[in-house]
């Protein structure tokens, strides 16, 4: 396989991407030595045009992109965003608007931002949104806030929030970062929360509960309900984390299961492409309860016109700057107009059909823990593989080699040697045939070869990568093949 060498490589002396025409008038110098420039950065490559294209196109075919192929990474909702969303938001009138403009000026802008927040409001059944939080884990810190400044405003913030074991590690964080101790809650055989131990846990200490519905199992919490009035009962909260809403679009609210706060992602169920921390936004959706601690500002009407309100005593104040990542709100609105309601609701159907179908046809041959139905996604493990001396990471890295990006690896936790995996909606059966038929030839090579599994990938630009120090330690020049980091 052809490396391709680092620019400073290509780099030559006195190369450069353009040439000029002889000057036909007096040369004039330092016309710009008052002005900061940045001037003789040492080392800095001198290429050619084409040298630069070609080093950066070639870069970019060695990326994996859900535009190239399937990407069945579990609880992610790495679904193909259609391009008319992007070619909406990139209108010159949206992304050249400045953020200081006076709201006189921009009522347009105001109108998206404030018809996104009433259908986000319709679709999760909730009385409020907020549209500042720029991700999901910083959707829910915002609510843990919220939660804390209401306790605070009944007399006490209290002290724990219970979260289930199977939650997102961004639940427990967020909770922490805001000052409360995080009690775990079981899940029962079922892998659902296990009412038993909620009751037993649920006290006047406990500020609220944390809960993914469908969780990360898949699994639908069934007795939402319950759990609310459980937690109710007590005077807390129920937080729920709404970055799985793509199993539930059309078909039923968070509202009504009674939750006070929920946040989306808008990066994952809306329509914005994502991976690589690129801009994303984290909507929170609240009861009327909450609403005054909602941060400020929040955009009012006030008979056709729209204005930003910033006279919110109870507020928590801000959570970032100016309101949320404006054109990744523009996307989630024209998907949202594009599909309507009965559109979104097969969003959601045709999630949860793809995840069975891919469960109905490899269940066989990898471990599903539990029994119980799921929806959007669904849990394997390695248990049947396991014995062969085969992991779930071998399996994760062979599937590089059929072109498929790897499913979410060891997470949750409650599945030992887990592979989450989550089609989307997006893929057609010719893609899904193709996955589970790269599943199934990966057990069969488990059974008579499982050094291959232990060596891949053997496609890939690159092969297994020391996990930790790849991060954080990157060795990017090519040396010799044995010693790739
Ligand atoms: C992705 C995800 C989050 C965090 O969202 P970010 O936008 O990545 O911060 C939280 N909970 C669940 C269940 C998720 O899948």
């Amino acid at each position: 396989m052809i490396r391709e060498p680092l620019i400073f490589e290509i780099s030559g002396k006195g190369k450069q991407a353009f040439s000029l025409p002889p000057l036909d008038v007096p040369q004039k110098k330092n016309l710009l030595s008052d002005v900061p420039l940045r001037r003789n950065i040492e080392g800095f490559p001198q290429v050619s045009e084409v040298e630069v294209v070609r080093h950066f196109t070639r870069l970019s075919k060695t990326n994996y992109c859900v535009d190239e192929g399937f990407y069945p990474l579990g609880s992610c909702t790495m679904k193909y965003n259609p391009k008319i969303n992007e070619k909406v938001a990139s209108r010159p009138e949206f992304g050249g608007t400045h953020p200081f403009s006076p709201s006189p000026l921009v009522q347009g802008n105001l109108e998206i931002l404030k018809r996104t927040e009433e259908l986000l409001a319709e679709i999760t059944g909730m009385e409020a949104i907020s549209l500042q939080p720029s991700a999901g884990a910083h959707g829910e810190l915002l609510g843990m806030m919220l939660i804390r400044a209401r306790q605070e405003d009944k007399g006490d913030p209290r002290k724990i929030v219970l979260i289930p074991d199977s939650a997102h590690g961004t639940n427990p964080s967020s909770a922490h970062v805001c000052g409360y101790k995080v009690h775990e809650i079981k899940s029962n055989e079922d892998g659902k929360v296990d009412l038993e131990d909620l009751s037993q846990n649920m006290n006047e200490d406990v500020a609220g509960l944390m809960i993914t519905n469908p969780n990360t199992l898949g699994i639908f919490e069934s007795d939402i309900k319950k759990i609310c009035e459980i937690v109710h009962s007590k005077g807390g909260y129920v937080y729920m984390d709404g970055a799985n809403m793509n199993a539930l679009l059309g078909i039923c609210k968070p509202g009504d299961m009674n939750v006070d706060i929920i946040h989306l992602n808008l990066h994952k169920t809306f329509s914005t492409p994502h991976g690589g921390g690129g801009p994303g936004s984290g909507p929170l959706g609240v009861t009327q309860e909450l609403e005054p601690y909602l941060p400020s500002p929040v955009i009012q009407r006030k008979g056709r016109k729209l204005f930003w309100d910033f006279d919110r005593p109870q507020s928590i104040g801000k959570i970032r700057s100016f309101y949320g990542n404006f054109l990744v709100v523009i996307k989630a609105l024209a998907y949202i107009l594009i599909l309507g309601h009965d559109g979104l609701k097969a969003v959601s159907e045709g999630a949860v059909l793809n995840s069975n179908f891919v469960r109905k046809n490899l269940e066989d041959i990898y471990e599903v823990k539990y029994k119980t139905p799921t929806l959007h996604e669904c849990v394997f493990s390695d248990k049947y593989q396991k014995d062969r001396g085969v992991s779930n990471i071998d399996i994760a890295k062979r599937l590089l080699d059929y072109s498929v990006h790897s499913p979410t690896v060891s997470f949750p936790l409650v599945v030992h040697g887990a592979l989450m995996t989550e089609p989307t909606e997006t893929e057609s059966r010719r893609d899904l045939d193709a996955f589970i038929q790269a599943m199934r030839k990966i057990d069969q090579e488990a059974k008579e070869n499982s050094d291959l599994l232990k060596q891949a990938p053997h496609i890939p630009y690159v092969r297994r990568l020391d996990e930790t120090r790849a991060a954080r330690k990157p060795v990017l020049r090519w040396k010799k093949e044995s010693q790739e980091t």
